[in-house]
């Protein structure tokens, strides 16, 4: 297991320091060391994913809390109502390095549109 597989959860573990933002019995939420917006704020299910596709194959329910968790995340940052984006990037051409699935949870400032 390469230390990139292990990193979020040694930060849920507490043994990488982080800016926690919530958490909960199943999720944790907290600011991305290098912030893409004004608030970015990355959210982790406890238990390891690989990505969003295995984590929904493997565990909905669990991936409808990583959802909550965003939403909660956006109430608490003062973003629900001007709006926010919900990224989960997956695998090769989306740029995944953190092979625990996340979601990034953007917001704060206009976004510009998405793409290449
Ligand atoms: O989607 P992706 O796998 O690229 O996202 C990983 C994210 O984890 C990056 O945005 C990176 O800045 C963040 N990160 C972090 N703290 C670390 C290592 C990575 O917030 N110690």
């Amino acid at each position: 297991m390469s230390d990139a597989e292990t990193l979020f959860e040694r930060i849920i573990a507490g043994e990488i320091p982080s800016e926690k933002v919530y958490e909960d019995e199943t999720t944790y939420a907290f600011r991305d060391i290098a912030p893409q917006a004004r608030v970015h704020v990355l959210v982790v299910p406890k238990k390891r994913y690989r990505n969003l596709a295995e984590l929904a194959a493997g565990d909905p329910r669990l991936l409808a809390d990583v959802a909550s968790t965003a939403r909660k995340v956006a109430e608490i940052e003062g973003i629900a109502e001007s709006g926010y984006r919900v990224v989960f990037n997956t695998d090769g051409d989306a740029g995944q390095t953190v092979f625990h699935v996340h979601a990034h949870v953007l917001g704060g400032e206009q976004l510009g549109h998405f793409g290449r």
